[in-house]
């Protein structure tokens, strides 16, 4: 039999662990996983030799803005950003662009503005706001991914937030479809208002308690209603005991934290450097410390961006003031890199990165044919040289804007080459191929 591609790596990371091995790709699908060195006939073949070959990222929690917010990014540049950065799957965030993807009519108005833009392919994530209960089952039986929810203001006037009734009777909608609830948890009541240049008073206007209050009440209504519900950019590691709890007495909790609070601790932040502006914040380099071993004992699920991008004069007004800022950190083409930087140096595995980034969010998002390097799975690939560091250069960055905290970092580990279903999607200068090509992304649905 002749194979359409075959992938060898001497370091590939295969759900049982990593190895060296041969991908065998026929049509957009992996059909066969064997010896580094059988021979094999294929159409084209890549021998990348010690880089490893990791699956492709799934990125659960990306905010494209488009239609409406365009000028924030777009579906174009976010995938690729994504490609360049070994995600070869986005779930774009239901909130930002306008219409806010909140009933099928909205959800058809996205899928309409990202066909024939998307360079990996890409999920739509729902919202549940108060008044469009009887939406979410249509939109569940329209292919999303899951709901997403905040607990308090989202910084936008078209995607209020539920109350705590709101969020039970939501819960209890979704239940009954086994539809995931994912949910923004700060409690605006223990939010101060923010003003200034000064970061750790940023920090200190969003304190532990604003995301424990806020978890409290999710994992409250999860066990009341049995639903499954899902703790976005978890920031504040306080919580990690209390997540543990609630998953080890049969609660269908899952959480997420992100690259930025993995990397960054509050102590690096410059006064002024609204670049660093994330809601919940960045927080000291301790709570840093148990991010990772809650994520490490497994009580935090994945690792995924919350790209949220927007135009540079709302990111970074010349005054230097975190109240002004738009809370949002872009790094969808830096995620794998800025995790791996500490990843490695803690001594975690390749194994782990595919786990955290691949496998878990791509279980969370319903989308069993991604995530693992399997037999049937999708062949989305990435060819990642762990070893290799680089200094961001923002210049490099496909997003639509270069504003980003990690400007000038010097990072480990680099991603060489992306296939999405067999095909590449990066030349030797790191830039896309096929320049007047079709972007052969495609727009999935759950399942
Ligand atoms: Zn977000």
């Amino acid at each position: 039999m002749s194979y359409d591609l075959v992938v060898r790596s001497r370091q590939t990371v295969l759900p049982e662990g990593t190895r060296a091995a041969a991908i065998a790709v026929s049509g957009p699908a992996i059909a066969a996983i064997e010896d580094y060195s059988a021979p094999l006939q294929a159409r084209r073949e890549v021998d990348v030799g010690d880089l490893a070959l990791l699956p492709g990222l799934v990125d659960t929690h990306v905010h494209v803005n488009e239609p409406g917010r365009t000028e924030w990014e777009g579906f174009a540049t976010a995938t690729q950003a994504a490609a360049a950065g070994g995600v070869t799957t986005i779930c774009d965030m239901p909130l930002n662009s306008l219409p806010p993807t909140t009933s099928v009519a909205a959800l058809e108005e996205k899928r309409a503005a990202a066909t024939g833009k998307c360079w990996v392919d890409v999920a739509f994530w729902g919202g549940a706001v108060p008044g469009n209960q009887a939406a979410l089952r249509p939109m569940h039986q329209a292919g999303v991914v899951g709901f997403k929810c905040f607990l308090l203001d989202s910084g936008v006037p078209e995607f209020p937030p539920l109350d705590v009734a709101g969020l039970r009777s939501v819960l209890g909608t979704l239940a009954t479809a086994d539809a995931l609830l994912i949910a923004h948890a700060e409690d605006a009541a223990e939010i101060k208002p923010a003003s200034g240049r000064d970061f750790w008073s940023f920090v200190k206007s969003r304190p532990p308690v604003a995301e424990r209050r806020a978890i409290e009440k999710v994992i409250s209504a999860a066990a009341g209603t049995g639903a499954r519900a899902h703790i976005v950019h978890l920031s504040a590691a306080e919580c990690v005991a209390m997540i543990a709890a609630a998953k080890a007495a049969g609660i269908r909790l899952t959480a997420e934290t992100c690259p930025h609070y993995l990397y960054f601790a509050a102590e690096q932040v410059p006064d002024g450097a609204t670049e660093f502006k994330s809601c919940p914040p960045i927080r000291d380099a301790v709570n840093r410390e148990a991010l990772w071993r809650g994520l490490e004992a497994g009580v935090i699920d994945c690792v995924v961006s919350d790209h949220s991008p927007c135009p540079p004069d709302l990111k970074a007004p010349s005054s230097g003031d975190f109240g002004e800022a738009w809370g949002g950190i872009a790094s969808l083409q830096l995620g794998l890199s800025a995790v791996w930087t500490v990843a490695r140096s803690r001594g975690r595995t390749l194994d782990d990165m595919a786990r955290w980034m691949a496998a878990a969010p791509a279980d969370l998002a319903g989308l069993p044919a991604k995530g693992r390097l399997a037999v049937g799975n999708d062949a989305d690939l990435v060819a990642f040289d762990p070893g290799e560091a680089y200094l961001v250069d923002p210049a490099r960055l496909h997003h639509r804007h270069k504003v980003t905290p990690y400007a000038g970092r010097t990072l480990t580990g680099r991603v060489r080459q992306t296939w999405l279903r067999g095909t590449p999607l990066l030349d030797d200068d790191g830039l896309l191929q096929g320049k007047g090509e079709a972007p052969v992304g495609r727009l999935l649905k759950r399942g």
